[in-house]
């Protein structure tokens, strides 16, 4: 036993940082990827198929506290959870890029359709079946091959599996976030765009494929002659990394780039009710945006104001037909500005401009197609969600921080900071609540009771009215908006902060860069961007002429775009004149910020978690994250996991978990359930209070007293004793 380490990091000993990375070290030698810290569970990625997914039906009805550390434990768990309380339950899933949340998702999802199937005695339904054909599409589109991960997901994903009364799967909802929509129009050297541009390139390529003519691709077109697949220029010499090598995902298929063909992505959009027709129609956008990403300006002739289309502008016409416009020029060329009460104003954009337009529009048609191809999926999976509980996979990118922190790493630190709050919420302050509350002395004292609160960095972020979001949307409506004066902005309002870094010789003023402690380490955050960005959203006038094509798919594209903004205006709560949904609206710039989207999104992502039972999965890259060549040998660096665990508070979970009591069981509830037992021993039980009740009860089952501790309302318990009670309580129910 001791050969494979302990299954729980709270059981070492002489507990210290090392001891637990040293036990890590140990199982994942042997094959044991699997570690439970109290309830929480760590993954330390394989990157090979381990023979360890086969037997599901082991794990059927097992308490978690009995059970082997196993990623379908904690599905058997929340489940579990959901049939006895009838609150959703969600898991969790955290960790770096590369650290294998996407594939533990899957497992789960897999591991809840076999349960909900066992549950309701029902053959394998259609409903799991395109659960799990949903993901090809879905990766085609919002994944991409990156220094870290051949197949990393390029978005955030909450997938709700509702659990009707009989135990079955009664629909599930896919709920995408954060699209990183500026690697349609840019992407660092050695990473790739999304994988469907490359899908359809190679599609194209086949012998006798209709797919050339229809959109208008010269023959044999490869990925290098297009603009938008090449990578951005290399900043400074060394710092591009070869692409990662293809590895064997846990779902066991081979070289996990992601999906290999267009043929099943199709298939996938065609099962989900998507019509053949609207099927080519969003291909015909990707291949649209394609072209335009090949139209180039130069200054207009003759030193007039504007510039004009390089090169005759063929690509552009081709874009133009597949978006079935009369005329894309004016969009790229110009601005059209309404004047109240005089005629429109029409200003001819530099070339820089027009590649910013080009690019803008590429970007809205392609968030687009992305949220359409979701709701399909969403439809395909049984339509709308009411209030059934669920269980909720939450497959979230990780923690970010690179050369050039912008305002993409900008949102997802922010993202991973209110999911670090609601893990210390659950884990720490509830806790520590709890045991003043019940009038329990903390287990352990000072020294696990402490650990570390990002909240005072949430607020930081999304305060009113100082928050880093909110100066960015008031300097994004100021005519005269710079990223210098933002930056700027942060620092003198935030300069107190525990959360930002003192600027010291940069002066409080600085306009360069402005450094988060971020929970999981310091990020510097500069580059140019933040306000383009923030504002990116689909000019009015754009949307006006996309909504009039005539191609039905691109107005019912627009439609149903601009139905997703007045949904989110409605929804938010930051104000009606919040328009949100996919940078399409026209309104100001602070109306539609993606950052206050974002912010709204995750309001209510945060919400769904916090009502129900939540289950923390934590992934780990064992030869952290950069370490690319690292993953092929697997090795395991101590450093890097070191590293990991303290940066998501791993090591402050397990000191805090290894004194608590893992169980707490309500006197009335023992009361109720074994009064009838001891009363028939022995009468007088039945003058008892709950409380002495629970005393007597511990005392006849030889609970050691170091094992439990009575509290005002309930008895907290730890070792075999909670066990055995807490299984008592789920028969009980
Ligand atoms: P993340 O979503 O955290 O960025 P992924 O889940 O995409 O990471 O995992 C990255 C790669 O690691 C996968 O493509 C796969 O090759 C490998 N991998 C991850 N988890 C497992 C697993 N449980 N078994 C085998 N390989 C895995
Ligand atoms: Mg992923």
């Amino acid at each position: 036993m001791l050969r494979v380490g302990l299954a729980d990091a709270t059981q070492i000993l002489k507990l210290t940082d090392e001891a637990v990375v040293d036990n890590l070290r140990v199982r994942y030698e042997a094959d044991e990827i699997h570690t439970f810290v109290g309830s929480m569970l760590l993954i330390l990625n394989p990157y090979r198929l381990l023979p360890i997914y086969d037997s599901l039906e082991k794990y059927r009805d097992v308490r978690l506290a009995r059970a082997q550390p196993h990623v379908f434990a904690m599905a058997e768990e929340a489940y579990l959870c959901l049939r006895r309380d009838g609150v959703s339950q969600s898991l969790v899933i955290s960790g770096e890029s590369g650290a294998g949340k996407t594939e533990s998702t899957k497992l789960l999802v897999r591991y809840v359709a076999f349960r909900a199937r066992a549950a309701a005695g029902a053959p394998a339904s259609a409903l799991s079946e395109s659960l799990v054909r949903s993901n090809p599409s879905l990766e085609a589109f919002g994944n991409a091959s990156t220094t870290r991960n051949a197949n990393s997901s390029r978005f955030a994903k909450f997938t709700r599996l509702h659990v009707g009364a009989d135990g079955g799967l009664q629909r599930a909802v896919v709920v995408t976030y954060l699209l990183e929509r500026s690697r349609v129009t840019l992407h660092a050297h050695g990473e790739r765009n999304f994988h469907i541009f490359y899908l359809l390139l190679h599609a194209a390529a086949q012998p006798g494929s209709p797919w050339p003519a229809a959109l208008e691709l010269p023959a044999a077109a490869a990925p290098a002659d297009f603009f938008y697949l090449r990578p951005a220029p290399l900043a400074g010499a060394g710092s591009g990394r070869s692409p990662p090598p293809p590895a064997v995902g846990a779902a066991g298929r081979s070289a996990d780039a992601g999906p290999t063909d267009l043929a099943t992505t199709l298939a996938v959009l065609h099962a989900a009710g998507v019509s053949a027709a609207d099927a080519s129609a969003v291909i015909a956008v990707v291949a649209a945006i394609l072209h335009l990403g090949q139209a180039a300006f130069a200054p207009a002739a003759g030193g007039s104001d504007g510039a004009a289309l390089c090169g005759g502008g063929a690509t552009v016409d081709a874009a133009r037909k597949l978006l079935g416009l009369a005329d894309l020029r004016p969009l790229l060329l110009e601005r059209r500005l309404s004047v109240p009460g005089a005629d429109e104003l029409v200003i001819q954009l530099t070339p820089q401009q027009c590649a910013g337009a080009r690019d803008a529009l590429s970007r809205a048609l392609y968030e687009l197609c992305f949220a359409f191809l979701v709701r399909a999926i969403n439809r395909g999976l049984g339509g709308l969600v009411d209030d059934a509980p669920f269980i909720g996979l939450l497959d979230v990118f990780g923690f970010e921080n690179f050369g050039t922190n912008s305002f993409e790493q900008l949102c997802i630190n922010y993202a991973n900071e209110r999911l670090q709050q609601l893990l210390v919420e659950r884990l720490f302050k509830a806790e520590l609540k709890l045991y003043t509350v019940e009038g329990v002395p903390v287990p352990g004292g000072a020294a696990a009771a402490s650990f570390a609160d990002n909240l005072g960095c949430v607020e930081m972020f999304s305060a009113s009215p100082s928050g880093i979001f909110r100066l960015l949307d008031s300097q994004c409506i100021s005519p005269q908006a710079t990223d210098a004066k933002f930056i700027c902005s942060v620092n003198m309002t935030h300069s107190t902060s525990p959360f930002l870094r003192p600027p010291g010789a940069r002066g409080v003023a600085s306009s360069d860069t402005f450094i988060v402690k971020h929970y999981a380490g310091e990020v510097t955050y500069s580059g140019a961007g933040f306000v383009l960005k923030n504002a990116d959203s689909l000019d009015s006038h754009c949307a006006l002429a996309l909504g009039n094509s005539s191609v039905p798919f691109v107005k019912a594209l627009i439609e149903f775009g601009q139905q997703l903004a007045a949904g989110a205006a409605k929804a938010g709560k930051h104000g009606a004149r919040r328009a949100g949904g996919l940078g399409l609206s026209g309104g100001s710039a602070s109306a539609s910020s993606l950052g206050r989207r974002f912010i709204g999104e995750l309001d209510t992502l945060v919400k769904a978690l916090s009502a129900g039972g939540c289950h923390f999965v934590r992934c780990v890259a064992p030869s952290g994250s950069g370490g690319i060549a690292g993953a092929a040998l697997r090795s395991f660096d101590a450093g890097a996991v070191a590293r990991q665990l303290r940066a998501d508070g791993t090591f402050d979970a397990v000191r805090m978990l290894k004194h608590g009591y893992p169980v707490r069981v309500p006197f009335a509830q023992l009361h109720a359930r074994f009064l009838p037992l001891l009363a028939s021993a022995s009468p007088q039980v039945e003058q008892l209070e709950p409380s002495q009740f629970g005393e007597l009860l511990a005392a006849v089952v030889g609970v050691k007293p170091a094992d439990c501790a009575l509290g005002s309302t309930r008895i907290f318990l730890r070792g075999a004793a909670a066990i055995a009670f807490d299984e008592l309580r789920a028969k009980d129910t």
